[in-house]
């Protein structure tokens, strides 16, 4: 299915630019690498004095390096590969997603305007609204639960300068439809920004649905190996671009690494293979769940039962490699499940080969207060699985250790409650 998906860029299709787009051999040096080599320097050397030295270009390319924070060859190769996967004109590769998101939202609002963002945000996106954006930069922030568009556009005033949404959310991986975000933008000139790092380019790209900027954390599945932090914003409007430029280089001088540039590219080469492998697993591991007595809820847009289905089916290509599910009891059991698994690493993040699991109300989520994990529906009985790409039925087994743990407290906790009584 998804490899006949052109992408524009030389018109290619995206296995093909995951590949090899922005890593062209160069000969003229002598040497003709087929990858990028890591280019360490700090600072280039340069033909000589030339008055014309354009520092406010902010997307130096081949030939017009100066000094690595501007531009370095092995980040800009990042750089273009991103752009032409989510099909932008233009990418800024960062030290973090969090970086990225940061630059993103600075350069869209002043003080005195306003946000409407999905109530059911990454818990640091939603810490930064909170305690940068509103308590000091004087952002007005409203949280609407956008998977109702309705909310969004009683929300949204023409004070509002950006709408920010991640779909699907973190860790309910429940939806909002794109294009109707992007009209409600339209509608009031302010922005949409998209959180792509749960989808991935690859099955999901906001751009051609509208958004006007996406972000994504490539310390996800963008760089797919749980081995480099890294973040990258892409999008087309020049003005816009450049105000991002700007805050990546010079306002805040936050840029991704030339290592992680390097594992980055490295990572990039397969993601269509491991998404759709991740994809696979998720789906044969949500079916499992979803079967099971001891499992009250599952959360995954591929399950026939979830909600948002069909909305899922037609913004996005796949449905992804993370899903969330409700134990049947409470934390205790929760506890004997997670310690009882030896493939799912008990561990925050996603998007790696290996498959995680995570408890948001105690790892993810903590920072936000009770009341609200309760609003939102973070139980105390949910967890959260990045599948990765082993073989799905020794995860399947995996999960049934897990069970079976459970059974035995339970049982263990009847027969104490027995003798007891005796
Ligand atoms: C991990 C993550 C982030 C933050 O990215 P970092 O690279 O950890 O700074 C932002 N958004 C989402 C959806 C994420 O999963």
């Amino acid at each position: 299915m998804s490899s006949e998906k052109p992408t524009g860029a030389d018109d290619k299709r995206f296995e093909t630019l995951s590949v090899t787009y922005g890593e062209e051999p160069d000969l003229a040096s002598g040497v003709g690498d087929v990858t990028s080599p890591i280019h360490l320097a700090s600072t280039y050397a340069v033909e000589g004095i030339d008055m014309d030295t354009a520092l406010e270009d902010l997307e130096p390319d081949d030939g017009e390096f100066l000094y690595t924070r501007l531009s370095n060859p092995t980040r800009h190769a990042v750089e273009k590969r991103v752009a032409a996967l989510e099909g932008g004109d233009h990418a800024m590769a960062f030290a973090s997603g969090t970086s990225a998101i940061v630059a993103t939202l600075m350069a869209a609002v002043e003080p005195g305007d306003h946000v409407v963002a999905f109530e059911d945000l990454y818990g640091g996106t939603n810490t930064m609204l909170k305690e940068l954006f509103r308590d000091k930069l004087n952002v007005a922030v409203d949280f609407v639960d956008a998977a109702d568009p309705e909310e969004v556009r009683e929300a949204t005033t023409d004070e509002t300068a950006m709408l920010w949404m991640e779909t699907p959310t973190n860790p309910l991986l429940r939806l909002c439809d794109i294009e109707e975000m992007a009209a409600i933008a339209d509608d009031h000139d302010a922005l949409l920004g998209v959180d792509n790092t749960f989808m991935g380019p690859y099955f999901q790209r906001p751009l051609e649905l509208g958004a006007d900027v996406v972000v994504h954390s490539t310390t996800k599945y963008i760089n797919g190996h749980s081995d480099s932090l890294g973040g990258v914003t892409v999008l087309s409007d020049d003005d816009y671009a450049q105000e991002i430029g700007f805050l990546q280089q010079v306002g805040m001088g936050n840029v991704m690494a030339p290592f992680d540039a390097y594992m980055v590219l490295r990572g990039m080469k397969t993601l269509p293979l491991r998404m759709r492998q991740h994809e696979k697993n998720a789906a044969e591991v949500a079916a499992y769940l979803e079967s099971h007595e001891l499992v009250d809820a599952v959360h995954y847009p591929g399950l026939e039962s979830h909600p948002q289905h069909d909305l899922a089916d037609e913004q996005m290509d796949g449905h992804g490699g993370v899903l969330s599910f409700e134990l049947a009891g409470g934390l205790e059991a929760v506890e004997h499940f997670v310690a009882a698994l030896e493939e799912f690493t008990l561990a925050v993040s996603l998007g790696g080969v290996e498959s995680l699991i995570e408890h948001p109300a105690s790892m993810t989520h903590s920072p936000l207060p009770a009341e609200e994990r309760a609003e939102l529906g973070i139980t105390d009985s949910l967890l959260r699985a990045s599948v990765g790409v082993e073989h799905p039925k020794d995860l399947i087994a995996d999960l049934e250790r897990g069970f079976e743990a459970m059974r035995d407290a339970t049982e263990g906790e009847v027969a104490e409650a027995t003798s007891d009584d005796d």
